[in-house]
């Protein structure tokens, strides 16, 4: 084993640009300069890119449409999109530069077109064909955002990222496999690295075995980052975003939320897990097992020092960083009056929704009754119908799931009477303590929960410790962040 190995290749760094970070060409050509101040710095950049903004749901919107026989619309969509990509493409390069990517994005995008309409004669979205529908977002901004960096001096090249990132075939969500990704980044990105260029691979997607493509789920492009900053043994991942970093809530719901300076890889974990988007929730375990550091930027004001994720919290005398809130939850109550604590009886009932592949979010039990709440999905009914069999079923959907996290949860006493006193005018649902000692959660309506985050901010964060919370600069960093003045529901988004 090279020195290097073991050691890592602390001067790689894995920099991630969402959505907005590469959203038009003024967004890709700022996104050159931040990637060239790192390497300034002597390092060596490895660059993972998301769709241009909103691409990933007009996509999905073209396959939906593909799906359901309106040809038309498919296409209508498609069009517009291909305008968009390459109106961004000549803004970025000229000659035959121009001349030669314009001619990939019209090639991808005929793609495209074919694949929309064998869906459409067909009369059926697979989740297979959705996956390669939507890839083409990740595959498109990734190949302007190399060109954006050839013409930055950077020696941007591309690389299909579906030839690293190898999953299962699990489409829409699926697992990728470890080894195997550090193999094919061994061999197809490090040589890159090594002879001074900067790769540039799209985020989310990936491909099976079989060379199938696949994608790793929706906010996947920091999965990507975190997979490939762990298989090449980076000395940091950086995911750049459109605020300054991980805040103490939504700064969308409460625009005076402030920058947490540092948090524990188990509290991003359980943020992103309980809805903060900023954060996929996979993203940090590729990076614990190596012990890389994540830190979270801003691509609109690079100066800023962001949140950096670490294995270790310092303490801080408030008891949470952040407020997550995570919306569209249904609440499953099954009532069993005489089983429910006879042998097999929870299993049968876990049974079902591991048959169907449905997560659980939060469970409670009384002596008769079990509530659970789960992701809002089609198969609900399906699901229901099969607990029908062994219990008396109901189900409530549009709930939400306010969840605060901070380690510092442990030493202190009557945090649970604060927090109520907060929301004591919201209906509470469900509460759960205890089972991660690092989060207190509750269910509410959904409507309720631009004012309950609010409410709990202002109790909770009235007096921030300064060693943990940026209190100066954050106003100022949020609004330039914000194109919106006024908080917006998570539901507009
Ligand atoms: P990207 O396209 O860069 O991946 P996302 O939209 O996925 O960006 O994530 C960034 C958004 O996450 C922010 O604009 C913000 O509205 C939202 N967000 C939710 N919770 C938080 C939080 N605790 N801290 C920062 N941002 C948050
Ligand atoms: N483009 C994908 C999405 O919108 C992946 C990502 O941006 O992280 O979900
Ligand atoms: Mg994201």
């Amino acid at each position: 084993m090279s020195e290097e190995f073991q050691q890592g290749r602390p001067s790689i760094v894995v920099m991630k640009f969402g959505g907005t970070s590469v959203e038009d060409a003024a967004a890709m050509k700022r996104t050159a300069a931040i990637v060239t101040g790192r390497r300034d710095r002597g390092l060596r950049p490895v660059v993972v890119v998301s769709a241009m903004a909103k691409v990933t749901d007009q996509l999905l919107a073209a396959a939906a449409a593909a799906g359901k026989d309106d040809r038309a619309g498919a296409i209508a969509l498609s069009a517009k999109l291909r305008e968009r990509h390459l109106e961004t493409a000549a803004e970025l390069v000229t000659g035959t530069r121009f001349a030669a990517l314009s001619a990939k994005l019209t090639q991808e995008f005929d793609a495209l077109d074919d694949l929309l309409r064998g869906i459409a004669a067909v009369g059926e979205l697979t989740p297979r064909t959705n996956d390669l529908v939507v890839s083409f977002g990740e595959r498109m901004s990734s190949r302007m955002v190399a060109e954006a960096f050839h013409e930055a001096g950077l020696e941007g090249q591309h690389v299909d990222a579906r030839k690293c990132i190898i999953t299962d075939a699990n489409y829409g969500k699926a697992a990728p496999k470890e080894d195997v990704i550090e193999a094919r980044l061994l061999e197809l990105v490090l040589p890159l690295v090594e002879q001074g260029s900067t790769p540039v691979l799209g985020g989310f997607i990936g491909s099976n075995e079989d060379g199938i493509t696949t994608t790793l789920g929706r906010g996947g492009s920091d999965y990507t980052a975190a997979l490939v900053g762990g298989g090449l043994h980076a000395g940091a991942i950086e995911i750049w975003t459109d605020v300054n970093g991980i805040m103490t809530t939504d700064p969308r719901i409460c625009p005076d939320a402030l920058r947490v300076k540092t948090i524990s890889f188990e509290e991003a974990a359980e943020l992103a897990y309980f809805g903060a988007k900023v954060l996929h929730p996979a993203t940090i375990l590729p990076a614990v097992q190596k012990s890389i550091p994540v830190w979270v930027l801003n691509s609109r004001n690079p100066a800023n020092e962001g949140t950096r994720i670490t294995a270790m919290a310092p303490h801080c005398s408030s008891p949470f960083k952040s407020i997550a809130a995570k919306k569209r939850l249904t609440i499953i109550d099954i009532v069993a009056s005489r089983m429910l604590m006879s042998h097999g009886y929870l299993k049968a009932v876990f049974d079902v929704f591991d048959r169907y592949k449905c997560a659980i979010d939060m469970v409670s039990t009384s002596e008769v009754s079990i509530s659970l709440t789960v992701d809002s999905n089609e198969q609900l009914p399906a699901i229901c119908a099969e607990l029908g069999k062994i219990a008396d079923v109901k189900y409530e959907g549009r709930k939400a799931l306010v969840c605060l996290v901070g380690e510092d949860i442990r030493g202190h006493n009557g945090i649970a009477g604060r927090v109520f006193s907060a929301v004591s005018h919201v209906n509470v649902r469900m509460i759960s303590q205890g089972a991660s000692e690092i989060n207190m959660s509750f269910m509410i309506d959904e409507e309720d929960v631009e004012e309950a985050v609010r409410s709990l901010h202002r109790v909770f964060f009235a007096d921030p410790d300064t060693s943990i919370f940026d209190v100066a600069a954050d106003a100022a960093g949020a609004a330039q962040a914000l194109p919106a003045a006024t908080p917006v529901s998570l539901q507009e988004r």
